[in-house]
């Protein structure tokens, strides 16, 4: 059956209505969130847009408001914990009641490895609700990790995006290790990344076939090409053109505790 989109019922059509233009963005995609929850299509009630328009209560007093600073606030945290001088911030009593009551505006949004040794709220030294998750082994781009980082930046206004590598993993390890054989997806997800190492690794004058010469570069290949693909798709890459989200790639070093940002 075809949904049809109309302003019957008293709702308004929201594409042609002037109060988008009042409203920030991150009301903006609430009010997606709740057309896709109403089966809406972009129809909504005045009751929609008066919960929508709501002003977010930031329980992070410092939140960042850029993705530059969403960038460098985990730089920041990430410092600190590689120094030793975490300070545990966002664990409080306050702001445990804060998120209960008002919910989550986490400022960043991070796909990062299972590995147990990678903690992002640990290692970039962030508090409850700042980083919205996807743990994956391997860091990868499936589906389902994919969807939930859109949510997390559509609709929960993360305002960056980083894709974590590290050294060590174990997911990346199996896939250097088993290229280009068949293997369970979660390591063949890995084998664009493998190509490409050992093409490094043999244009620089090493050996393609040596698996500990190919797995750090591999690491962070796979990172850079996560991030690429996810540059690629849609919600992304129209919030990083309107300059509303970052997405950068990066590993996290478990020698020195210290996260490298990572550049094609
Ligand atoms: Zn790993």
């Amino acid at each position: 059956m075809k949904h049809e989109c109309n302003a019957n019922h008293g709702s308004i059509q929201l594409a042609a209505s002037a109060r988008i233009q009042a409203i920030d963005r991150r009301a903006f995609l609430r009010l997606g969130g709740l057309a896709g929850i109403a089966g809406l299509c972009w129809t909504l009630t005045p009751a929609h847009l008066a919960l929508a328009a709501t002003t977010p209560v930031y329980c992070n007093p410092n939140r960042p408001t850029t993705p530059a600073d969403a960038l460098a606030a985990l730089a920041a945290g990430n410092d600190l914990w590689a120094t030793g001088q975490q300070q545990h911030p966002g664990e409080d009593s306050t702001r445990r009641s804060c998120v209960d009551q008002y919910g989550q505006t986490p400022f960043a949004a991070i796909l990062s490895c299972s590995d147990s040794r990678v903690p992002p709220e640990l290692i970039f030294d962030q508090g409850l609700g700042d980083l919205f998750v996807v743990r994956v082994a391997g860091n990868s781009d499936t589906l389902v990790g994919v969807q939930s980082l859109a949510y997390g930046v559509n609709h929960l206004g993360a305002l960056a995006l980083l894709v974590l590598g590290h050294q060590k993993c174990g997911a990346v390890k199996a896939a250097v290790e088993s290229y280009p054989r068949p293997a369970p997806v979660f390591v063949s997800i890995i084998y664009p990344a493998v190509r490409k190492a050992r093409i490094i690794v043999r244009q620089s004058g090493g050996n393609p076939n040596d698996p500990n010469q190919v797995l750090p570069v591999a690491i962070n290949q796979h990172a850079l090409l996560t991030a690429a693909r996810l540059s690629s798709k849609q919600p992304f890459r129209n919030l990083v053109k309107q300059g509303a989200l970052a997405i950068a790639a990066g590993v996290y070093s478990l020698d020195t505790q210290a996260v490298t940002m990572l550049t094609p």
